[in-house]
């Protein structure tokens, strides 16, 4: 018999089996695939950005704002630096980005398991966990293999982003259910989007900064600004992947999704009238006569986009300069200000990096066990919680599997 058996070996299972290991548990920890942490591995293009310094509820998703203060009181950020610092991973921090110092996600998770080795963790590789049932005063595990029995239980099972290689299959809604703890609807965050916009021309690879706003017919949904990326038929980038949560729900309910794009987000009201009437001043020089509108575009912006623009106003793009009258070239100038196109879907769950819904934090006690089910604690991705693109998932993984650890640690003492 167990103490606590830990549910997958990802971020929040090492750590949560590290704390409950520290705390005098004795821990089984159960992987399905052959290793530990595979999706922790690839995190941050490798180099894994495990925090960030500037950390508040805002950061994540609305419905996880007012309780998840409560369990940062419990494991900050500051906690998370002396937690790796204690297993031997110096971080450094990049403009607020938490990196490790060695640059290596896979050196996270090699220290992760040495310290469960060193606290004599036991781990069962590709062994999949079928079921969670009471069994007497204990929980039983059943896994495709075997049967094992445990006072407490963490779910650490991840959820539905990642490739289906690195686990993430959403085994436990399943198992949970039966259980009778549900979970809200789920959708892919952190994940680029679809247009099938016909005004898009051959984009691939065009990057720009904007401003963006997502919205339905009824109401703005999110503003992002950074760099988006346009290839055909997608939209990504850093401020597309922080409203994709909001955006793919609103699509799975239904309703139609558009993006109004500022392509001069630096430029305010008055120096954007400036540029204009600068641009409006070239169109009279000599010379002018022959030049098409593309061309005349040609540096005011990126060449595609110009296109973009000139095919959402229905223009011609050999249009030449002399035959646009100055109230039409204004209006083509001011269009850069408020491109609409189209958002058709999200990319699948394999190109997300975070889901979107799970079990909700109302139905979780202060230390992250479920308060319908005694002994059975939460932890990670599985839960309701999703975070901006900087390292938010993965704290959330620490502070989750750090506070499931110690207090299942504490329950299979009772
Ligand atoms: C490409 C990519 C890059 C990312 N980069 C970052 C980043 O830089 N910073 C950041 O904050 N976040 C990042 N994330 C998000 C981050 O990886 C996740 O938030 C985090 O890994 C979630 O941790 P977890 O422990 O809940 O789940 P996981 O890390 O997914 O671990 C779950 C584990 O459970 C195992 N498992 C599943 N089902 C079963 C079962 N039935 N039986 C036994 N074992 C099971 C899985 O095999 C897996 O090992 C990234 C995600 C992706 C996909």
């Amino acid at each position: 018999m167990f103490d606590v058996i830990v549910l997958g070996a990802g971020a929040g299972g090492l750590t949560a089996a590290i704390h409950a290991a520290r705390a005098g548990a004795k821990v089984l920890v159960i992987e399905k695939t052959d290793a530990c942490g595979k999706k922790l591995s690839m995190t941050g293009n490798g180099r894994c950005n495990l925090s960030n310094l500037e950390m508040g509820p805002e950061m994540y998703n609305a419905s996880a704002q007012e309780d998840i203060p409560t369990y940062f009181e419990r494991f900050s950020v500051n906690e998370t630096v002396s937690f790796f610092s204690s297993i031997g991973v110096v971080t450094q921090e990049e403009g607020g980005y938490l990196y490790p110092v060695s640059g290596q996600a896979m050196s996270v998770v090699s220290s992760l398991q040495r310290e469960c080795e060193r606290l004599q963790v036991t781990f069962v590789f590709e062994e999949q966990v079928k079921a969670v049932s009471y069994d007497d005063e204990a929980l039983a595990v059943s896994t495709d293999r075997n049967r094992y029995a445990s006072r407490a239980v963490i779910f650490a099972t991840g959820a539905l982003s990642g490739t289906k290689k690195c686990g993430a299959t959403g085994d436990a809604y399943y198992i949970l259910e039966k259980l009778g703890i549900f979970s809200t609807e789920r959708y892919p965050a952190l994940v680029p989007l679809l247009s099938n916009d016909e005004t898009l021309p051959e984009v691939s690879g065009v990057r720009a900064f904007a401003t963006l706003t997502f919205m339905t017919p009824k109401k703005d949904l999110a503003a992002e600004y950074g760099e988006v990326q346009f290839t055909k038929g997608m939209l990504s980038g850093i401020p597309v992947l922080q409203a994709s949560d909001v955006v793919a729900k609103a699509l799975a309910l239904g309703e139609e999704v558009t993006v109004r794009v500022d392509l001069f987000p630096s430029y305010d009201d008055d120096l954007y009238e400036a540029l204009v009437l600068s641009v409006l001043e070239r169109k009279e020089l000599p010379g002018m006569e022959r030049v098409s509108i593309l061309d005349f575009l040609n540096g005011f912006h990126n060449s595609y986009l110009n296109e973009t623009v000139l095919r959402k106003m229905k223009l011609s793009t050999s249009m030449k300069v002399k035959n646009i009258s100055r109230e039409m070239l204004r209006s083509i100038l001011m269009h850069y200000r408020r491109v609409v196109i189209s958002v058709d879907g999200a990319a699948s769950y394999e190109k997300a990096q975070a889901t979107a819904g799970g079990v909700p934090l109302n139905a979780m006690t202060d230390t992250l066990m479920v308060k319908r089910t005694p002994g059975v604690f939460l932890a990670g991705e599985l839960l309701d919680v999703n975070g901006r693109c900087g390292g938010y998932n993965l704290q959330w993984a620490w502070t989750s599997g750090a506070i499931a650890g110690k207090a299942a640690a504490e329950y299979a003492k009772q």
